[in-house]
C-alpha cells in the first residue's frame, strides 16, 4: 500500500459538516470523534486517516507537513498566514462574517487610539492599519462581547453568524471584515509528492461541494 494520506480537522462543528464530504469520496472514520479520545483516526480506506487537533492548530500540522491536507475556517488561516499551505477548496460550511462590533453610537473614526479586544489579533491590526489608525489589541481567549460592556475595550472583532449573541449583550456590529467559511488546506510539498491522489481527492471533494450548493 502506498503512504497514507493524512487530514487534519478539529472536532465539533467543522468535523459534522465535513463529514458528508469525506463521506462523499468513501472516507468514513471508523470511530466517532464525539465519543473517543483518538487523535488518529483510521477510515474506511486505508489509505487515508484523519486528525483530530484544535481548530487553530490545523494550518500548522499542514504547514509542516504532518498533515497532507486539513479543513480550516478562513478566519484561522488569516490567523495564521497561509505560509506553505495551498487552500485550493472552500467548502462553504461554518459560514459567518468577521466583524468589528461594539456599543451601539461608538465612535471608530475619531483620533483617539481605539481599544480593541479580540482574539483575531493579526486580522484585526490589518484590519485598522489599512484604514491608517494605529490601535491597542488586547488579545482574549474568548466572550469577547463582554469586554466593551465593562470598559476593557471600545471595541471587539469577532465573528458573527446569526448576530444574537451581539444583540444578547447589547452590542451592534459596526464594521465588516471579512465573509469566513472552512476551506480544505493542502501543504505544498504534499501537493508535489502525492500530486495524484492529493488533486484526485480535491477534484472529488469539490464535486460533492458542488453538488451541495447546487441543489
Ligand atoms: P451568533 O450569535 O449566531 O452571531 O454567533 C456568534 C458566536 O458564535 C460568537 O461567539 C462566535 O465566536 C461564534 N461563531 C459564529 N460562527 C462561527 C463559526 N463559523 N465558527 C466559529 N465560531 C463561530
Amino acid at each position: 500500500m502506498s503512504e497514507a494520506l493524512t487530514i487534519a480537522l478539529s472536532k465539533g462543528r467543522i468535523f459534522k459538516e465535513t463529514l458528508p464530504f469525506l463521506c462523499a469520496v468513501g472516507v468514513e472514520p471508523l470511530d466517532d470523534p464525539g465519543t473517543s479520545r483518538k487523535l488518529i483516526l483510521a477510515t474506511s480506506r486505508p489509505d487515508v486517516r484523519l486528525l483530530v487537533i484544535r481548530a487553530t492548530d490545523v494550518p500548522t500540522y499542514v504547514e509542516y507537513g504532518a498533515a497532507d491536507l486539513g479543513v480550516a475556517g478562513k478566519d484561522v488561516l488569516m490567523e495564521h498566514g497561509g505560509q506553505g499551505l495551498y487552500e485550493p477548496v472552500d467548502l462553504r460550511i461554518a459560514r459567518c462574517r468577521l466583524m468589528v462590533a461594539g456599543r451601539p453610537g461608538t465612535d471608530l473614526e475619531g483620533s483617539r487610539r481605539l481599544r480593541v479586544a479580540t482574539k483575531f489579533v493579526r486580522s484585526a491590526r490589518r484590519h485598522f492599519a489599512a484604514q491608517g489608525r494605529q490601535v491597542e489589541i488586547i488579545k482574549l481567549y474568548g466572550s469577547m462581547e463582554l469586554a466593551p460592556l465593562v470598559g476593557l475595550a471600545d471595541c471587539i472583532v469577532d465573528l458573527v453568524d446569526t448576530g444574537g449573541t451581539l444583540k444578547a449583550n447589547g452590542l451592534v456590529p459596526l464594521q465588516h471584515i471579512a465573509d469566513i467559511s472552512s476551506r480544505l488546506i493542502v501543504n505544498k510539498a504534499a501537493m508535489k509528492m502525492k500530486h495524484d491522489r492529493v488533486s484526485r481527492l480535491l477534484e472529488e471533494i469539490q464535486q460533492a461541494v458542488n453538488e451541495v450548493n447546487d441543489r
